[in-house]
């Protein structure tokens, strides 16, 4: 067994370096996996221009979360996996002991236990995860394939918090690869979807992936009344932001119809505020509403999806890179919006 390994470090803004490290070292319940794809995110591509995330990762650390391989190593304890099995294991696992997880809020957790380091050909996966949120990868399954569980998990959570239903009509704002996977789950489900981008090449992928209709924010300045002509003036019954933007948040809140419900999913940067037309909320009846991360179920549901080949890597995965070159495919995903993921490999 090798001692040492390439893996990307992150230390701080825009600077992270690929350098040879120690393998991780496991413990009781731990599994050790060779990474055979790892997959960028839109939350790997902000920490890089920001140099932190406040619960996820606290530089110098190994970087990346989504990930697949095959176990090389398990650790004293461990009953439920062997070496050599595919595996595909999410970036956190939940305590189950605390006020919301016993709610079922696992997302919430008070010590929600966070794991990075899949830009690394050795990736320690800790007991928790390993109990939690780790499964067996079907052999029919290709590993980029179950890479993209972890925000599939995240998505599907974030549609069914909406309660939509077969016939609603959603409007998806942004879209990139999350808003990209609202609009193929939404299709699932058996919506009407909007979608709303401001690039040509994403509007043609969310048509490809299935969306009814289309509306360029570049061709029309106030996309919520293009939406309310597409639905009798009545607006749509589920609107989803996942931008991440303060003025997309409030478009959000203009298109959907009386009764609906309002899903902000895209984060905004720390310290943003929205101002919202109170008589909107309250004689419309809008519902806000908000999803972070993912809970065990829906990791487990995500997989179900994929393994039913509903969610492929080829529609959210557009270039493939070993991880030598991760620093310059990190600078170029933060300069040019409207990528797909990077499939990269250790
Ligand atoms: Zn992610
Ligand atoms: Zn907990």
């Amino acid at each position: 067994m090798k001692t040492e390994m390439m893996a990307a470090v992150l230390y701080g803004k825009e600077n992270l370096q690929v350098e040879p490290v120690a393998v991780p070292k496991i413990d009781k319940g731990d599994l050790l996996v060779r990474v055979k794809v790892a997959l960028t995110c839109g939350t790997d591509v902000k920490v890089f221009r920001r140099g932190y995330h406040a619960r996820m990762i606290v530089p110098p650390a190994v970087f990346g979360h989504e990930l697949a391989g095959d176990i090389v190593a398990c650790g004293e304890g461990v009953t439920k996996f062997s070496i050599g099995q595919r595996v595909v294991a999410a970036n956190s696992a939940p305590c189950d002991r605390c006020y919301f997880c016993s709610r079922g809020m696992e997302n919430l957790c008070e010590d929600l236990l966070f794991n990075n380091g899949a830009y690394a050909e050795y990736i320690r996966i800790p007991a928790r995860i390993v109990e939690r949120n780790t499964y067996e990868i079907p052999f029919d399954v290709s590993y980029q394939d179950a890479a993209l569980v972890e925000p599939l998990a995240c998505v599907l959570r974030g549609l069914e918090e909406t309660g939509i239903r077969a016939g609603d009509t959603l409007s998806i704002i942004g879209l990139g690869p999350i808003g990209l996977m609202f609009v193929r789950l939404a299709k699932l489900f058996g919506a009407r979807v909007i979608a709303i981008g401001r690039r040509k090449t994403q509007l043609d992928r969310a048509a490809a992936a299935g969306a009814d209709e289309m509306i360029s924010t570049e061709k029309s300045s106030r996309p919520a009344t293009a939406v309310r002509n597409l639905t009798n003036g009545r607006g749509t019954d589920v609107a989803i932001e996942a931008v991440g933007n303060p003025e997309t948040w409030n478009w959000a809140v203009d298109m959907v119809r009386r009764g609906g419900t309002v899903n902000f999913f895209g984060g905004c940067p720390n310290d943003s505020r929205v101002s919202l037309d109170t008589s909107l909320l309250h004689y419309s009846e809008i519902t806000c509403k908000a999803s972070f991360h993912h809970t065990p179920h829906y990791v487990r549901k995500a997989l179900d999806i994929i393994c039913n080949r509903d969610i492929r890597a080829c529609d959210f995965v557009n270039r493939e890179e070993p991880l030598a070159n991760l620093l310059e495919v990190m600078r170029h995903l933060m300069s040019h919006n409207g990528h797909l993921k990077t499939a990269i490999f250790p």
